[in-house]
């Protein structure tokens, strides 16, 4: 039977987003919370291996006491297990400090496990670092954006998109995947589901002590990244007409925003204009 590890993240409502304008913060706490979009696919995508291949799942997560919704929503669902990772110590982790966390966390508690899986990315940080970091501190083979997995013994066969071109890579297990949001649609709770998920100690919760964790690898001590400031940027909406011949004006609109359409199609300044003189 494979093996398989979800690592799921409780996020504030899209919705409600408060922050801490002094320590550039969000105000966790002050919002509802809700399973991370792209972490849903994951645990669908986990569902799925476990349906057509059989499987066991174990979803985790670090979090506040609050994050464990997204384990009993995950455990309804059809996860097998589920652990809380929860230490006030842990307060301040940034993405490197998450993900060694979660490392430790993983070879301690689910050693032989396959496949990881990872959400692509987060609805309130949103830095896609946790799922290829983890994949560096656990020496794994890894793919980011997967959009369909599936399994020939103990080859793992992944379609993604990067770049506008379909990729289809294999790796061995155990390797990481995170998962985009293209396919693997969340399916809904079942009443079944949700009388399983309430059962008695469904849930395991570890704190660094229990974990045998080393305190400078976490929180504000273990971070390598320091917020230096937070602030709203002021956006300004302006038109601009360009006049004259249809050439003349596509030449003035290329002098103007060359920098910015060099970076948004990937083509130099001067490939760019080469075309247009073409033309
Ligand atoms: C200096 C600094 C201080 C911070 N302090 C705090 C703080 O005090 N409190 C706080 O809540 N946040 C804090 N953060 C934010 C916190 O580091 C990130 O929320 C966290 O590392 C995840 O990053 P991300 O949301 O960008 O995840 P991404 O990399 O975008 O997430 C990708 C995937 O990784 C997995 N994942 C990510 N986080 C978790 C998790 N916690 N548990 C399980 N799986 C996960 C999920 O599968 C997710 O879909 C801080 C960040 C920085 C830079």
């Amino acid at each position: 039977m494979l093996k398989l590890v979800v690592c799921l993240k409780q996020v504030p409502m899209v919705t409600e987003l408060p922050w801490d304008e002094k320590t550039g913060t969000l105000r966790r706490d002050l919002a509802a919370g809700m399973m991370n979009p792209a972490c849903k696919h994951a645990l669908e995508a986990a569902l799925q291996i476990k349906e057509k291949y059989s499987a066991d799942i174990t979803v985790i997560t670090m979090g506040p006491p609050a994050a464990q919704e997204v384990l009993y929503e995950a455990l309804a669902l059809g996860a097998d297990k589920a652990m809380l990772i929860c230490d006030r110590l842990l307060a301040g982790s940034d993405t490197y400090a998450t993900s060694w966390i979660l490392g430790e966390a993983i070879t301690k508690q689910c050693p032989k496990f396959d496949l990881l899986l990872c959400g692509a990315y987060t609805s309130d940080s949103e830095t896609a670092q946790v799922g290829p970091q983890l994949a560096e501190k656990l020496d794994l083979p890894a793919a980011a954006y997967i959009e369909k997995l599936e399994i020939y013994g103990k080859t793992l066969r992944i379609r993604r998109l990067v770049d506008n071109f379909r990729e289809t890579l294999e790796m061995e297990f155990p390797a990481l995947v995170t998962v985009s949001m293209e396919n693997y649609l969340p399916r809904y709770t079942q009443l079944v589901g949700l009388e399983n998920a309430f059962g008695e100690n469904q849930v395991v919760v570890l704190d660094i002590k229990s974990l045998g964790i080393d305190s400078a690898e976490i929180g504000n001590h273990g971070s390598r990244t320091k917020v230096r400031k937070v602030f709203l940027r002021e956006t300004q909406k302006e038109n601009i007409f360009f006049t004259g011949t249809p050439s003349l004006a596509v030449t003035d609109f290329l002098n103007k925003y060359q920098r910015k359409i060099s970076a948004a199609i990937g083509k130099s300044i001067e490939e760019i204009k080469q075309v247009h003189e073409e033309k």
